[in-house]
């Protein structure tokens, strides 16, 4: 059994609250929001971070940020705005190895982060 626990998610392994999947893909709710709209997109494949990204990734990366973007779509965020973003390695705050984009919305969210 995979130790990493996006990947448990995508093996249902543990549970979570699953919003969209196809092929290459996952999106599910964050565990704790910090936003009214707080998704987690993944890809099914296991990669640390972007850090591990290679260059043949670049359709699997589009593919992940046109996720967000019809999720944040779905959701009404068209217009109001919204955030992806993502963490890589420890000064960003990294906590779970599995490469994932935050979709943050419904709210107005500061800038520049903490
Ligand atoms: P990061 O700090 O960028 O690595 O983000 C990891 C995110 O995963 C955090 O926002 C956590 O709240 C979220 N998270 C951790 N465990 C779970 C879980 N079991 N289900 C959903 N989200 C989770
Ligand atoms: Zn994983």
């Amino acid at each position: 059994m995979s130790t990493c626990l996006f990947c448990r998610i995508i093996d249902r392994s543990i549970p979570s609250t699953i919003v969209y999947e196809d092929e290459h893909a996952l999106a599910f709710q964050d565990i704790h929001p910090q936003a009214p709209v707080h998704l987690l997109v993944i890809p099914r494949r296991h990669i640390q971070s972007v850090q591990e990204l290679e260059g043949t990734d670049g359709h699997l990366l589009g593919h992940l940020v046109q996720t967000c973007v019809k999720l944040s779509t779905q959701r009404g965020l068209g217009a109001s705005g919204y955030r992806i973003v993502t963490n890589s390695g420890p000064d960003a705050g990294q906590t779970v190895f599995h490469l994932h984009f935050h979709l943050l919305g419904g709210r107005p969210l500061g800038w520049p982060p903490g």
